[in-house]
C-alpha cells in the first residue's frame, strides 16, 4: 500500500523533503501516512517568505478585509468539518464525541472571535498639556510584530494551534508554524483551507519536523523571527527561551500543570464528583487544565473516592469512532511508556490504587495501540514525585484535609500554577480561596468552562503571558505611540 504524504506549506505552495518521518494511529499502532521533515533550508524558505510577505498586499491590507479573510478561514474549516474532525481522531485516537464537539468547532470559533475583535478595537489617546498651552495628542497604533514562530502540542492540535495563528494573523503578522510532530494532519487540512480562503502566499506557512536538531530549534533559534509564541511542556520552553536568547525577542508561553482540585464538605457532592472525574480523564487526561492532585475534605473522603472510582469504572474506553466512547488511548507508545512508568513508580512511592493502574485488554488490534487504564491513587506524601510532577495521563492522586488555610497551602505547594478547581456551595468560601489559588485560572463548582475573552494562562512554571482575547492581541501587536503637538 502507498501511503499518502503531508507536505509543508511554504510560500503559498506545498513541498515535500527528501526527508520523511511515519504518522502513527495510537488506537491500533499502524502507519497513517508519512510527513515530510523540514530540513534548516526549507526552514529557512519559510521564514523568509512570511518576512517577505509581510511587503505584499497582506501588509497593506485593511483591519476589515483582514478580518473578511479569516471569517472565510472559518467558514472553510467548517465546509470541511467531517474531514478535520477525522483527522484529528486519526492522529490523536480522541473520542469522536470530542473532536466534533471541542477541537474543530473551537478551531472555527477561534477565527471569528478574534477577527470580530480587531474589527472594533479601539486605541489609546490622550489630550496633553503644554507649557505653550496649545496642547498635543497622543495616540497609540498597533503594529504587528512581523514574522511569528508558532509552536503547538499535539493534545488539542487544530485548537491551540488556531488559538496562536487567529489572532497572530488578525493583528497583521506572518506566520511560520510547526504542529507537533505526533498531529500533523489538521495543520495541513488548515493549510489547504488558508491557500482555498485567498490568503496571500507567505502570510501563512507550515512546516512539519520535530524539536531538538529539527524544525522546532531551527525555527526558534532562526535570526528573523520577531516573536514566538509556544504551548508545550515547561522543559521544552526552557529550552526554546534559551534558543531565543542570543536574538532577543517576545515569547508567550502556555506550559505544564500539576492542578488541583479542592472539594469542601458544603460541596454539592454529585456535582463535584462528576466535575472532577471529567477534569481528570478528559481526553485521556491529555488536557494541559486537567486535574492530577484532588483535596478532598476529611468528613467526605471515602465516600468521594468511591463515588470517583465508581465513574472511573463506568467510563467506555473503547474505538474512538463509537459515539459512546468516553476515553481512546494516549497520543503515542513513547507518552504511554513515560504514563505507564508513572503508574510503576506510584506503586513504588507506596499508594494504594482505587483503580486501574495498567493497560486495559480488548483482544482485537487495539492491544497493538498506546492505551491505558484511567487511574486512581491515594496514600503518597505530597512530596512523592506522582504528587510533584505533571504526568499528562488519566490519573490522579486523592488525599484528604482538615481546614481551609490546610487546603489552600496544599493547592499551592507546587511548581506549577495553571488552573484549579474548587467545590463549594458556600459563594464567600468560594471567592477567598480562588483569590487565594497561586494558578491563573480557578473555577469555582465547575471546570474547563471557557470564555474565550478571558485571561488565560499559567504562573510559576506554567507559562509566560496571557491568551485570550485582548491578551493575545496585545501580545501579538506591539503599540507605538503617536504625539501630534498641537
Ligand atoms: P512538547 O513540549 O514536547 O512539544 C510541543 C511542541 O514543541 C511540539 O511541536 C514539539 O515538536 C516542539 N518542540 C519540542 N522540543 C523543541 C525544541 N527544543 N525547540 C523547538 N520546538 C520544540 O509538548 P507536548 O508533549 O506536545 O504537549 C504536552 C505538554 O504541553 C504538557 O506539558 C502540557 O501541560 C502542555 N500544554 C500546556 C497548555 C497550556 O495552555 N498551558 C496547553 C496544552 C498543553
Amino acid at each position: 500500500m502507498t501511503l499518502s504524504i503531508l507536505h509543508h506549506y511554504i510560500a503559498g505552495e506545498f513541498v515535500d523533503s527528501s526527508k520523511r518521518f511515519d504518522n502513527i494511529n495510537p488506537v491500533n499502532g499502524q502507519r497513517i501516512c508519512q510527513v515530510a521533515e523540514a530540513d534548516k533550508k526549507q526552514v529557512n524558505q519559510a521564514v523568509m517568505a512570511a518576512k517577505e510577505a509581510l511587503r505584499g498586499p497582506w501588509g497593506s491590507m485593511s483591519v476589515q478585509q483582514r478580518a473578511a479573510l479569516l471569517h472565510k478561514v472559518a467558514d472553510g474549516i467548517e465546509a470541511r468539518f467531517d474531514e478535520f474532525v477525522a483527522a484529528e481522531m486519526r492522529d490523536t485516537g480522541k473520542s469522536l464525541q470530542q473532536a466534533s464537539s471541542i477541537d474543530i468547532p473551537r478551531g472555527a470559533a477561534n477565527f471569528r472571535v478574534f477577527a470580530d475583535m480587531v474589527k472594533t478595537a479601539g486605541s489609546e489617546c490622550f489630550h496633553t498639556d503644554t507649557p505653550d498651552g496649545k496642547g498635543a495628542l497622543n495616540y497609540s497604533l498597533p503594529k504587528p510584530l512581523g514574522v511569528v514562530a508558532v509552536i503547538a502540542p499535539w493534545n488539542l492540535p487544530l485548537l491551540l494551534l488556531t488559538w496562536k495563528l487567529a489572532p497572530a494573523l488578525a493583528a497583521g503578522n506572518c506566520i511560520v508554524a510547526k504542529p507537533s510532530e505526533e498531529t500533523p494532519s489538521s495543520a495541513t487540512l488548515l493549510a489547504e483551507v488558508m491557500h482555498e480562503a485567498g490568503i496571500p502566499p507567505g502570510v501563512f506557512n507550515l512546516i512539519h519536523g520535530f524539536g531538538p536538531n529539527s524544525a522546532g530549534e531551527y525555527l526558534t533559534s532562526h535570526a528573523h523571527i520577531d516573536a514566538i509564541t509556544f504551548t508545550g511542556e515547561s522543559r521544552t520552553g526552557s529550552a526554546i527561551m534559551r534558543a531565543a536568547a542570543e536574538h532577543v525577542k517576545p515569547l508567550s508561553f502556555e506550559l505544564g500543570g500539576k492542578n488541583a482540585a479542592i472539594i469542601f464538605d458544603d460541596a454539592d457532592f454529585d456535582a463535584a464528583v462528576e466535575g472532577t472525574a471529567r477534569s481528570a480523564f478528559t481526553n485521556g487526561g491529555q488536557v494541559c487544565l486537567c486535574t492530577e492532585r484532588v483535596y478532598v475534605h476529611s468528613s467526605l473522603f471515602e465516600r468521594f473516592v468511591a463515588a470517583l472510582k465508581q465513574k472511573a469504572e463506568a467510563m467506555k474506553i473503547g474505538w474512538p469512532t463509537d459515539a459512546d466512547t468516553d476515553m481512546g488511548p494516549l497520543i503515542s507508545f513513547e507518552h504511554r511508556n513515560k504514563v505507564l512508568s508513572y503508574y510503576k513508580l506510584a506503586a513504588e512511592e507506596g499508594a494504594t490504587f482505587v483503580t486501574g493502574g495498567s493497560v486495559p485488554e480488548f483482544g482485537d488490534e487495539r492491544d497493538q495501540g498506546a492505551w491505558v487504564q484511567p487511574t486512581l491513587i491515594t496514600g503518597l506524601s505530597e512530596d512523592a514525585r506522582c504528587v510533584k510532577e505533571e504526568i499528562f495521563g488519566p490519573i490522579a492522586h486523592i488525599s484528604s484535609f482538615d481546614t481551609e488555610e490546610q487546603a489552600v497551602a496544599l493547592a499551592n505547594n507546587s511548581k506549577y500554577g495553571l488552573a484549579a478547581a474548587i467545590w463549594t456551595q458556600d459563594i464567600s468560601r468560594g471567592h477567598r480561596v480562588a483569590r487565594q489559588m497561586e494558578a491563573g485560572m480557578i473555577w469555582v463548582n465547575t471546570w474547563y468552562l471557557r470564555d474565550l475573552r478571558t485571561p488565560f494562562g499559567g504562573v510559576k512554571m506554567s507559562g509566560i503571558g496571557r491568551e485570550g482575547g485582548q491578551h493575545s492581541l496585545n501580545f501579538y501587536a506591539e503599540p507605538s505611540n503617536i504625539c501630534i503637538k498641537l
